[in-house]
Order: C-alpha cells, then sequence, then structure tokens
C-alpha cells in the first residue's frame, strides 16, 4: 500500500490565535490517539499561510510526523523581489514542503507552467518537497480537453528532472471547476480517466498524486478507492479541526 498524503492548505485564512488552535489540536490529537506518530500509512500535512508557519512548526515540533509546508515561493533565492518569499526562507522558517502552481495563483497572479517549473526546480534544489497543483478550466473538461491539458501542465512543470529528483515531487490534480464555493465535487466516474492518464505516466515515479476540489466527509473514501490516487488535497472540509481529524480516520 503507497502512503496516503492527507493535507490541507489554509489559503488566506486564519488569525494566529485560529492557527495556533488548529496545529495544537493536531498535535495534541497525534499524541492521544497515535503516540505522537501519523495514524499508520499516512502521511498527514499542513500548509498554513506564511505569516502562521513558525508558530505552526513550533506548536508541532521538530520531529512531528506533519509535514508543514508554505503556499508559493519564489525560485530565486534571493533578491529584489518585493512580497516575495524565497525557498530557502520558506526552508528557515520551517517548511518541508512547498506548494507550487495552484490554480488560484495561476488565475489571479500570472503563475505559468514556466514559473511552476523554475518553483519545482528550487524546491527540490533546497531538499523540499514540491507539491505541484494541475487541473484543467469547465472549457477544456467540456471539450473532452482534460487529460492531454494536466498532463501537458506536468509535463512543463516537471521538464528535465532525473529520476530521483521526481521522486520526491507530489502532484496534486485538482480542476478548476471543483474547487471552492463555486465548485462541485468530482464524480469518481469524472476522475478515473485523468487518474488513468496521470497514473499512466506518475505512478511509482512521484512521491504522490492527489486528488483535490471540494473533497468533503461524504466523499473522501469514495475519491481514495480511484486507482492511482495516494491522497487528498482539502481546504474547507480540513479548515475545521474536526474535519481534518476525521479525513485522516478515513484514510
Ligand atoms: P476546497 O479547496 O477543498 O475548498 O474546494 C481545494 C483546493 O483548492 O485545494
Amino acid at each position: 500500500m503507497p502512503t496516503l498524503w492527507i493535507g490541507t492548505s489554509w489559503k488566506m485564512t486564519k488569525t494566529l490565535v485560529e492557527g495556533r488552535a488548529w496545529a495544537e489540536g493536531l498535535r495534541d490529537h497525534l499524541v492521544a490517539e497515535h503516540g505522537g506518530a501519523a495514524p499508520s500509512g499516512v502521511q498527514p500535512f499542513v500548509i498554513p499561510s506564511f505569516t502562521a508557519t513558525t508558530t505552526v512548526a513550533g506548536i508541532l515540533g521538530e520531529d512531528s510526523p506533519v509535514l508543514l509546508g508554505v503556499q508559493n515561493a519564489h525560485w530565486e533565492d534571493a533578491g529584489a523581489w518585493t512580497g516575495e518569499v524565497s525557498v530557502p526562507q520558506a526552508k528557515d522558517a520551517g517548511a518541508q514542503v512547498v506548494e507550487i502552481g495552484h490554480s488560484e495563483r495561476r488565475e489571479h497572479f500570472g503563475e505559468t507552467v514556466e514559473t511552476t517549473r523554475l518553483k519545482v526546480a528550487a524546491a527540490l534544489r533546497h531538499g523540499l518537497t514540491p507539491l505541484l497543483c494541475i487541473g484543467e478550466s469547465a472549457e477544456v473538461k467540456d471539450a473532452g480537453g482534460s487529460s492531454a491539458f494536466i498532463l501537458e501542465q506536468a509535463a512543463g512543470a516537471l521538464e528535465g528532472l532525473s529520476p530521483q529528483e521526481l521522486s520526491r515531487v507530489v502532484i496534486a490534480y485538482e480542476p478548476i471547476w471543483a474547487i471552492g464555493e463555486k465548485g462541485r465535487p468530482a464524480t469518481v466516474e469524472e476522475l478515473i480517466e485523468p487518474f488513468a492518464a496521470l497514473g499512466a505516466e506518475y505512478s511509482g515515479r512521484v512521491a504522490g498524486l492527489l486528488y483535490g476540489g471540494s473533497v468533503n466527509l461524504d466523499n473522501a473514501a469514495a475519491l481514495l478507492g480511484i486507482e492511482h490516487v495516494t491522497g487528498l488535497f482539502v481546504g474547507r472540509t480540513a479548515w475545521r479541526l474536526e474535519g481534518y481529524l476525521e479525513l485522516l480516520r478515513i484514510a
């Protein structure tokens, strides 16, 4: 059985007080239920906003089984890039994972296949895990182009990696039409073909193939049952700690 990655990005939510309560709750749950380890076969991860990174790192502690991430990082190590955070800075703050290419960043902040490629390389260069998000729009899906589109996004971002580097990458397939308040959950039937396409190319060659987009407590088990799916990347359902803990139980 491959390890199941179960994680959340808080996106632009939570004050430090709220983030602290979530992280303390998770830490205390793992101590109480699993002796401080992760649930068997599960790799938990949490991606707070930048301002909460060191706070969450301090609460989880150095030996935590929970991986900590950032939602974005620049490809340059340092320099005149106002408003940006570099991979070395993210690592310095305690991050082990760098989320790259979420559709919200592609749509609103000009993220391209080229910038995702540079960011994947930067994360790998510094020993962090790139979490590459890919996903097509409703228009592309309706035209029957989902699999070709996501394979192209992935290939562009992962171009030139050695098998060893590729084995450290996690891919999250998050169809844009399935994400957030305006989205609707993808059905298992809709995901069979894209995951077959991703699986043919990447199964066993990357660290994980995750699904994201309106994951909830009712659909999580079925989504994890899809061939080649080795985890879930979750927004709203996991922002409540109880929701996240329930997802860990389901996994
Ligand atoms: P959602 O977000 O679970 O709130 O739809 C998913 C995501 O953007 O990763």
